[in-house]
């Protein structure tokens, strides 16, 4: 599909329109093509979409502190003394102390010595896998690691070693063989700490030691536990091993509620991605606006449990209506609730019904997860009521029965 024609022996480049509209048509035709439906006002536990009002189940918006109204009067009071822009990169003047104030929160947050932020959690994979492996090392990644991962594996040039989902007797095997092989000048193992998919929590307690026994750095994205798990300080305090871990990578864009990303590390680390990661000397620093917002909100998240403590709740409360309606709900270990279809066609078809009865949960199908197992994916939030979950489950029922999923 998007090899040069051939014609006559002679191979022709394509131009750009006819490359699009030949690929937008079969991505159309074979059911691919994602449209979007623009949220008319915030993402809360009640979205609107298309003038409808559907109960939320599709945000990473997991403690509701993207609508949280202290959050709102701190990014408008920082805005009022700031501006709405940062003005450069952080090594011009692009660094306010706003930023050295959230750098020090993050800190004290992950228990390390520094932090560093960038613009997204996407661009901070990019950053900070490129900012220290080469072409000379190897990285072994989990097989279900975020595409963010991916890319900045890919942009490091580094030799990239997939082990199986959580299966700690290849990543051993592989771990030994790329070690010893006297090939590399690093190795790292990197892993997702929660996995989106599925709601499992990476094995950290034998990566690390996997890690000791051959010299491994060790990488942990956690943007899907900071601020769920540990009581909200992430997978890695979780299982007390915040000494052990070299990176500690987080989003601010799923609990934290805003935006952004970070590694949290030694002060050596920091001081190297400060010289060295390119979306930090060449991409603009955050706005200040949201800067104070998310250091209002880790220190949100580090003086109360009470969102997390409510997200839990809403999360056993979700998962054990969908089992008591007869649903496959998966091996999740956090709140992430996916509902198990199967069948590609009847996933899609399932999400669309539940739509239409006033539920907003995103089907996920192969190529995100493997063949045959598509599914609804559920992301309760800490400011769902009990009548919005009773109102879901009670969608789910009518919309299962209907489709034959359950009886
Ligand atoms: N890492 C993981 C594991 C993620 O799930 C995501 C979000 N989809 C990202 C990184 C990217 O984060 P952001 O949306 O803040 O760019």
């Amino acid at each position: 599909m998007y090899a040069l024609e051939n014609e006559g022996g002679i191979k022709k480049v394509k131009k750009l329109d006819q490359f699009l509209q030949d690929n937008l048509n079969d991505l159309r035709d074979r059911g691919l093509y994602n449209e979007i439906d623009p949220v008319e006002g915030p993402n809360g536990p009640v979205i609107k979409i298309s003038g409808k009002e559907l109960i939320n189940l599709s945000s990473n918006n997991y403690l509701g502190l993207a609508t949280n109204d202290h959050l709102k009067e701190i990014a408008k009071h920082a805005i009022d003394q700031y501006g709405v822009g940062a003005g450069a990169v952080r090594t011009i003047n692009g660094t306010m102390d706003l930023h050295v104030k959230l750098e020090e929160k993050l800190a004290e947050f992950k228990g390390t010595e520094a932090a560093i932020a960038y613009q997204s959690g996407f661009n901070c994979n990019m950053a900070a896998i490129s900012g220290v492996m080469d072409k000379n090392d190897a990285i072994l990644s989990d097989e279900l690691n975020h595409a963010s991962i991916i890319d900045g594996i890919r942009l490091s040039k580094a030799k990239v070693i997939r082990y199986n989902h959580s299966d700690m007797d290849d990543l051993r095997a592989k771990a030994k063989e790329a070690a010893e092989s006297g090939l590399y000048n690093k190795v790292m193992v990197i892993t997702d700490g929660v996995f989106s998919m599925d709601g499992d929590l990476a094995e950290l307690p034998e990566i690390v030691e996997i890690a000791k026994e051959f010299n491994l750095i060790t990488y942990v994205d956690d943007a899907h536990g900071s601020g769920v798990m540990g009581k909200g300080a992430g997978t890695v305090k979780h299982f007390g091993l915040s000494k052990e871990i070299d990176f500690q990578i987080g989003t601010l864009s799923k609990a934290i509620g805003v935006v952004g990303g970070y590694v949290a590390g030694s002060k050596d680390l920091i001081d190297w991605l400060k010289v060295r990661s390119r979306p930090f000397l060449f991409s603009t620093a955050l706005p200040p606006g949201d800067t104070a917002a998310i250091t209002a909100a880790v220190q949100m998240i580090m003086d109360s449990t009470e969102l997390h403590d409510q997200l839990w709740e809403n999360g056993r409360y979700l998962k054990e209506g969908l089992l008591k309606l007869g649903f496959d709900i998966g091996k999740s270990e956090t709140p992430i609730t996916p509902c198990i279809i199967g069948e590609e066609k009847l996933t899609q078809q399932f999400s669309k019904r539940l739509r239409e009865e006033g539920v907003y949960a995103k089907s996920i199908v192969f190529p995100t997860v493997p063949q045959g197992t598509g599914r609804v994916r559920n992301m309760p939030m800490a400011t769902h009521t009990k009548e919005m979950l009773d109102q879901a489950l009670a969608v789910y029922e009518k919309v299962g029965k209907e489709l034959s999923i359950i009886n």
